[in-house]
């Protein structure tokens, strides 16, 4: 446990797909990927995507500052806050091996 306080990265791009959705009209199809990682973090941004099931994973976007997105299925972290009591204890949903700053380490909203 540290005590660093996490703030969400928050960048933003226009998703590859979205010039597809909106020929097709898909309202449903997020138009953008905002990362869900902590501010100063190393390597990709991510956005969390979709759940696929317990056993699959969660399909997550990658994409560096050169706009290169890939995606791809990755397991949850799933570590608890073990300062909390046990009713309390919601497992991090950011992927597995994430940098610094679980998803019940921020103090600020998740953007959406
Ligand atoms: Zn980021
Ligand atoms: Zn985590």
């Amino acid at each position: 446990m540290t005590d660093a306080l996490y703030f969400h990265c928050n960048d933003s791009r226009r998703a590859p797909w979205a010039g597809t959705a909106e020929h097709h009209m898909l309202t449903d199809v997020p138009r953008s990927v905002t990362c869900e990682l902590a501010q100063n973090h190393d390597g990709d941004h991510a956005d969390h995507l979709d759940y696929l099931g317990l056993e699959h994973g969660d399909l997550w976007a990658y994409w560096n500052d050169a706009d290169h997105v890939t995606y791809a299925v990755a397991l949850p972290c799933g570590v608890v806050d073990r300062t909390l009591p046990a009713i309390h204890q919601d497992p991090c949903h950011l992927y597995a091996g994430h940098p610094p700053g679980h998803s019940w380490d921020f103090v600020d909203m998740l953007h959406d």
